[in-house]
């Protein structure tokens, strides 16, 4: 198998297709989220990234009227569908790793267990805090932010193990994505200074970068001028998504920190039911596809959160 970077070079300027999956509730059947993907195969993706969700505190009312608190993962399986990936679509698999919910030890077994299956990517990421926190609390002995995860692979890839064994440790190889926001994260307090921690996450050694979703190519266009300027040269691949239904007007920019442009807003609010909003929102997506291709991007990712079919329509008109 092969790892992003050499994807993206051996596209040699070609944009290349890829999408972001979500592994299922738990109890649900992976063949959905496979056949999900199937349609997606025409489009040729190098490689698919499978989220990560992290452990939820959660409320329930049992039988006898009492409320028991309970820890619970509502989406597990990440390795699993990577493997899953890899061996129906032959395809590279890129599993989300984070600091939230992990010791440097977990981390350490986590990454020695996708190393063996042959994976060779990995985005690393902070992760948002547990539901219903509304901080971000590293557990003790693991991460506060994502530069220091990416500083832990980047060890392992040179055979630096958290603790030496007593022979020589075999070191791992994987390419390295990390996160970054057009819009800027929402905790930092200004761009600059979420451009300083992005800036530290590529000198601690990621290749490349993926963009959270926009609906205004300028805020990318912008961004990635801003990053060259502060030295950052690695490929930065755009995030988009088809809006599929009118609620996502608010959702989208509630859960992911952004705007819509008014354009954008006009059009979905003109619309009379949801079938019509998806059309203006693969429409708007082919726009902001074709535009970012012409611009030259190494890549276009799309987050399927759970639907393919738009997404289908999208690629079929750029791709
Ligand atoms: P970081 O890079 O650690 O940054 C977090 C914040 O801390 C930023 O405000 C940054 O400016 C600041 N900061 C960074 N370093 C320092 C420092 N040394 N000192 C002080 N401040 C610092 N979440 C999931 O739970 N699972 C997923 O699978 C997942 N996939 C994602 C995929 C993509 C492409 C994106 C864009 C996001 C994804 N997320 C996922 C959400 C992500 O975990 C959150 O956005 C999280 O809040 C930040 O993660 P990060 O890796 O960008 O964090």
């Amino acid at each position: 198998m092969a790892k992003v970077s050499d994807h993206i070079r051996k596209a040699n300027g070609k944009t290349i297709f890829s999408i972001e999956v979500i592994p299922p509730i738990k109890g649900d059947n992976l063949k959905n989220l496979l056949d999900n993907i199937e349609p997606l195969m025409e489009f040729k993706p190098p490689f698919i990234d499978v989220t990560y969700h992290r452990e939820e505190y959660i409320e329930r009312l049992e039988p006898d009227g009492t409320i028991k608190k309970i820890i619970t993962r509502k989406r597990p399986g990440t390795v699993g569908i990577c493997s899953a990936i890899m061996h129906k679509f032959g395809v590279d698999p890129v599993p989300h790793v984070l600091c939230g919910g992990f010791t440097r030890d977990e981390t350490e077994d986590f990454l020695i267990d996708l190393h063996y299956l042959g994976i060779d990517n990995v985005l690393v990421l902070r992760g948002d805090p547990a539901k219903p926190f509304d901080t971000f609390k590293p557990k003790t002995n693991g991460y506060a932010y994502a530069s220091e995860l990416v500083e832990q692979v980047a060890n392992m890839n040179r055979g630096v193990y958290l603790h030496e064994g007593s022979h020589a440790m075999t070191p791992s190889d994987f390419c390295i994505g990390v996160a970054a926001y057009p819009e800027k994260h929402f905790e930092a307090v200004d761009h600059e200074t979420d451009f300083t921690y992005l800036k530290l996450k590529i000198d601690k050694g990621a290749d490349y970068i993926v963009t959270q979703m926009f609906f205004d190519n300028q805020k990318y266009f912008d961004f990635v001028k801003r990053c060259r300027e502060a030295g950052i040269t690695v490929p930065i691949i755009p995030g988009l998504k088809p809006l599929s239904t009118r609620k996502q007007l608010q959702v989208l920019p509630r859960l992911f920190h952004l705007e819509m442009p008014d354009d954008f807003i006009k059009a979905v609010e003109a619309c009379e039911n949801d079938g019509q909003a998806r059309q203006v929102g693969i429409e708007w997506c082919v726009q902001q596809g074709r535009e970012l291709v012409k611009a030259g991007v190494p890549g276009l990712h799309f987050y399927t959160m759970g639907k393919s079919d738009n997404i289908v329509k999208v690629a079929q008109e750029i791709f």
